[in-house]
């Protein structure tokens, strides 16, 4: 990419599949933007329901194995018309700490009691359970896979938990889509279990733009009627819901993006962690490298730069004060040589600043 300028190598975008430039997808764009024009010109319910909609739905269902999808214009906004339509005032929601900004907007939308536990830790969770009032309902949110640090939730743990303590789960999976599990279903089939009501995005592995929720037809009728981040807002551009759904297609066709991508992931993860640095561990593409002071992480951030390598640092108060670092993301479309690249500058840059 160019960035202010200057041509880089990005390790930044969450392009995972490296579909947002796909020829098929770029071409399947083109078409849909010539054979129907630029916009929607109206709301889904009044005439902007494009007929390329009911495809895209009912491949995002299949993929994640549910009975009904229901596409929104963001995952911002498929997570405020989730939330906001199912959860009310009478309910509580308990949430992980560190879940997505949308989540929170969301929860707060909604009108329940919101309560937060501590990063993946279910004692806390249980404990928020055991002081809670009387609820019409009780609602588990978590990222499937959390944004910043590339880190999955406990679903197998979580689903149990929200089976014996009569709690909804629902769980945002905009980094696992595509990503993680068999054929790209996602964070749940990965840990090999089922969460009844998922939400994602369209704007990640699938490289387009737009968010959905996956769930039961009920619940999606339901949506269709309550959600107003759905009701009152323009329908997407064709030409982003056909480039969608041909994404979902190559996705299947050349399964090899997905497991390039998590090769790199593997790859790199060791090739820094045996360097030096702090890594993450976990199978995801996102590879935060923890180096804590402020200043340094800037001045890391700097250097990668003048070598035309941009690695995103991400600081206070994204992340805890003094757990500053470098935010790295791996895509199929990053060749085995700029990888070699972004390892050799991050180890030579490291050395200078003292990190390894
Ligand atoms: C990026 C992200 C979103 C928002 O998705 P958009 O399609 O960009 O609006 C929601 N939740 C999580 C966890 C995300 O990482």
């Amino acid at each position: 990419m160019v960035l202010d300028g200057r041509r880089v190598t990005q390790f930044a975008s969450n392009d995972y599949l490296g579909l947002s430039r796909h020829p098929l997808v770029v071409e399947a764009g083109i078409d849909a933007l010539r054979k129907y024009g630029n916009s929607a010109t109206a709301s889904r319910l009044i005439c902007g329901n494009h007929e390329l909609y009911p495809k895209l739905e009912k491949r995002l269902a299949d993929l994640k194995g549910k009975a009904a999808a229901l596409v929104f214009p963001t995952g911002y906004m498929a997570n405020l018309g989730a939330l906001s339509a199912l959860v009310g005032t009478d309910d509580l929601i308990v949430m992980d700490k560190l879940n997505h900004a949308s989540l929170y907007d969301a929860c707060r939308l909604s009108g329940a009691t919101v309560k937060r536990y501590a990063h993946n830790n279910l004692e806390h969770l249980e404990k928020h359970l055991a002081q809670a009032g009387r609820y019409r309902r009780r609602y588990i949110v978590t990222d499937g896979v959390f944004s910043v640090d590339g880190d999955l939730a406990p679903l197998p743990e979580l689903v149990d938990l929200a089976r014996d303590r009569d709690c909804r789960l629902v769980i945002d999976d905009a980094h696992g889509t595509g990503v993680l599990g068999p054929a790209g279903r996602g964070t749940s089939a990965h840990l090999k279990t089922e969460v009844p009501l998922e939400i994602g995005t369209l704007s990640k592995g699938i490289g387009a733009l737009g968010g959905f929720v996956v769930a039961d037809r009920e619940t999606i009728e339901f949506l269709i009627n309550k959600a107003r981040p759905f009701i009152f807002t323009t329908g997407l551009p064709p030409a982003t819901l056909a480039a969608a759904a041909s994404s979902l297609e190559v996705m299947a066709d050349e399964p090899w993006r997905q497991e390039r991508v998590l090769k790199l992931a593997k790859y790199v993860r060791s090739a820094l962690e045996n360097a030096g640095f702090t890594v993450s561990q976990g199978p995801t593409p996102i590879i935060p490298i923890i180096i804590g002071d402020e200043q340094t992480t800037l001045r890391m951030a700097a250097a990668c730069l003048e070598n035309n390598l941009f690695v995103p640092a991400v600081r206070h108060p994204t992340v805890p004060l003094n757990q500053a670092r470098l935010r790295m993301t791996l895509s199929a479309a990053h060749s085995d040589a700029e990888v070699e690249m972004s390892i050799e500058i991050l180890c030579r840059e490291g050395r200078k600043t003292g990190l390894i």
